[in-house]
């Protein structure tokens, strides 16, 4: 298998609990190693531009104002299969159909307040961490 990188961020729900250790717990344990990250509060225009893809959607609005309601931690992990490996342990999108163990069965509030974002492909992986990370600001 492949070394690969993925970004990740680490969502206010949980920045506000105080659940970005708890987080990263989760991650590590999976063999998934943090390379990069910094602690920042997103303005909105970056959040819109984030999540462009979901600009039609009806949460969008919601989701933009949630993401820049409290900081956030954005990361990139790397690994083997980091991607898929990472989205296996972030669990579904909505909470009560997260499997045991995953990081949104463990802390997500919602389908909204989910705890955590992580790329859904290589291709995304590398235009997501170039939004929030120059290359020399990333220490495999
Ligand atoms: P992800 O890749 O699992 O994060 O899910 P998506 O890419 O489909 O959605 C992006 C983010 O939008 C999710 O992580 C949620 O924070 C939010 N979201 C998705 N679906 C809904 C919804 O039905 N309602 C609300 N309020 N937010 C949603
Ligand atoms: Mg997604």
């Amino acid at each position: 298998m492949a070394t690969e990188r993925t970004f990740s961020i680490i969502k206010p729900d949980a920045t506000e609990r105080n659940l970005t250790g708890a987080v990263n717990a989760v991650i590590e344990k999976a063999g998934l190693r943090i390379v990069a990250q910094k602690r920042i509060l997103m303005n909105r225009r970056e959040a819109e531009t984030f999540y462009a893809v979901h600009k039609e959607r009806p949460f969008f609005g919601e989701l933009v104002d949630f993401m820049i309601s409290a900081p956030v931690v954005v990361q990139v992990l790397e690994g083997d299969n980091a991607v898929v490996k990472y989205r296996e342990i972030m669990g579904a999108t909505n909470p009560e159909s997260a499997a045991e163990g995953t990081i949104r069965k463990l802390y997500a509030k919602s389908i909204g307040e989910n705890s955590v974002h992580g790329s859904d492909s290589q291709e995304n992986a590398k235009l997501e961490i170039a939004q929030f990370f120059s290359g020399n600001e990333i220490v495999g």
